[in-house]
């Protein structure tokens, strides 16, 4: 039983009065110590196993399921419980501390996904963000991420609201469901604890209309009914919007029969699951079309923001797919110069309906962000990166185990067909290296160079649920590594997003410069 050592060690802990430089137990984890009044929590990492110790007067315990408990005894009152970080025990302590529950975003000015595959990054991410003035968004994983990884949306907020705990994270976090797309999934978000969706209005964005020619898009157009083709030619035609600033937004025929005939119903969707689920639960609204085909064209993002305003629906973001390619894992490719442009107009949209623009597909767009930064006239940004934790889980392993890392890496080249569908990326078994080239002199270059990167970044769910024989071929040896080399993996991650957010906030001027400073040693 470790409970006498428990005991030994909250009661050393109210004695300390806030300084815990000198605990004896090096198993208490330190920042997750909280004290209210004379009861004590705080986190045990004994035996490479985390669990929550629970020092409260006997009649409010309880709420926790504990593995262990004793009397404290001595006149106190007091009980001493070790529990398992399970969702009982994670509201219980949430009626102790609200702080550790998700919350909106709306006020926030700087807001940052950080999408979380396998559930063990966001002790190394919140430690990056103290004192940073930036909101996280932890827990952030869609309906894909979830099925390739066997994960469910639960486990994605609660790994988060354990890590927010254990790092005595008190400064409010959210949780996003990411690209939900059906009804059905925007409502799994909610039941799990989001407190944000991000609807994925694909479905409902009719990208082939971007092919026709003016003869079929003008008859398109004027099929539909009267009043419609009114109200729009009203509203739309060859009129210009002043956003300020010296920005502007100018409708064509074309460019209001386009967004019309290739955005209205998303719009309409987009209400439909506002006044379904966004408004009866006071969640944070993003409206994402960057998975979708054609590029949002300025007076695109207009249309959308203003129809929706007219329907009395502010989101909180807003994410255009922006001019140039966000591909996975690598940097922008494209015009820096019509970026620029175009996302100064994007900022002046959003701005004018009150609400920000969201930048998805973040990891690794290193060249956009002195620009964002740049631009950034105090309306604030969203920015989601994703999956690159993966990549960095697997520069531990290239360092740690490059002979893991060979075998991964070969099984990914050899099976990339499995996921080209689903994927837009460059990189192909042509214009990557052949798996029998790479030793353990090269092996790093997986993860720096731009095509194996994303053959290992898109493999992700294959390599971590196949098997042979009935057993998983990687997971496992892929989880035990990892957990062995946490400090490892935390400091890594730490490089990489800290990467990201000196350029956002202006701590380095260029993505060759913030590489340098940040280059893992
Ligand atoms: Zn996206």
């Amino acid at each position: 039983m470790s409970t006498s050592k428990y005991i030994d060690d909250a009661q050393e802990i109210l004695a300390a009065n806030g300084d815990y430089s000198n605990l004896s137990d090096k198993d208490v984890y330190v920042p997750s110590i909280q004290v209210d009044r004379t009861n004590v929590y705080f986190i045990s990492h004994a035996n490479d196993d985390k669990h929550l110790v629970v020092y409260e007067t006997g009649s409010t315990t309880g709420d926790f399921d504990a593995v262990e408990s004793a009397e404290v005894g001595e006149g106190t009152g007091k009980k001493l419980l070790v529990t398992e970080l399970t969702k009982v025990n994670n509201d219980a302590l949430s009626k102790r501390f609200p702080w550790l529950k998700p919350i909106s975003r709306h006020g926030y000015k700087y807001t940052f996904g950080l999408g979380d595959r396998l559930g063990n990054a966001s002790n190394a991410h919140l430690r990056l963000f103290k004192g940073r003035g930036i909101f996280p968004i932890l827990g952030q994983q869609s309906i894909r991420e979830l099925l390739l990884t066997d994960r469910t949306e639960l486990d994605v907020v609660q790994s988060a609201a354990w890590a927010i705990f254990e790092e005595g994270w008190t400064e409010g976090w959210g949780a996003d469901g990411d690209h939900v797309k059906e009804p059905y999934e925007v409502e799994y978000a909610v039941e799990s604890g989001c407190t944000m969706i991000t609807l994925d209005a694909t479905k409902k964005i009719h990208n082939e209309i971007a092919d026709l020619t003016d003869e079929e898009l003008d008859a398109k157009f004027n099929a539909l009914d009267d009043d419609y083709v009114k109200y729009f030619t009203d509203t739309y035609l060859d009129k210009t919007f002043d956003l300020g600033d010296g920005a502007e937004v100018h409708f064509t025929k074309k460019d209001m029969e386009q967004s019309v005939l290739i955005f209205f119903d998303a719009v309409l969707y987009g209400e439909y699951i506002y006044h379904r689920f966004i408004e009866p639960n006071s969640l944070d609204f993003e409206i994402s079309m960057d998975e979708t085909i054609v590029p949002t064209t300025p007076a695109n993002h207009y249309f959308f923001g203003n129809e929706l305003n007219v329907r009395g629906i502010t989101p909180e973001t807003l994410a255009p797919k922006f001019y140039g390619e966000f591909q996975k894992a690598i940097d922008y490719i494209g015009d820096l110069d019509r970026f620029e442009r175009e996302y100064k107009i994007h900022q002046a949209i959003s701005k004018h309906f009150g609400y920000r623009v969201s930048i998805h597909s973040g990891s690794d767009k290193l060249s956009v962000y002195p620009i964002v930064h740049k631009l950034d006239d105090g309306t604030g940004w969203h920015v989601k990166t994703a999956g690159t934790n993966w990549l960095e889980a697997m520069r531990v392993i290239a360092k740690v185990d490059p002979e893991l890392m060979k075998e991964m890496y070969s099984y990914a080249y050899n099976n990339l067909q499995d996921v080209k569908p689903f994927y837009v990326f460059t990189a192909d078994k042509d214009n990557s290296p052949k798996p029998e080239t790479i030793t353990d002199d090269n092996v790093m270059s997986l993860l720096t160079d731009d095509n194996p990167r994303q053959i290992i970044h898109t493999m992700y769910g294959n390599l971590l649920t196949y098997q042979e024989s009935f057993r998983y071929v990687f997971r496992d040896r892929f989880f035990d590594t990892l957990k062995k080399h946490q400090d490892q993996y935390d400091d890594y991650l730490n490089r990489h997003i800290a990467e990201h957010i000196d350029l956002l906030q202006g701590k380095s001027a260029s993505r060759d410069e913030v590489r340098a400073k940040y280059e893992p040693k």
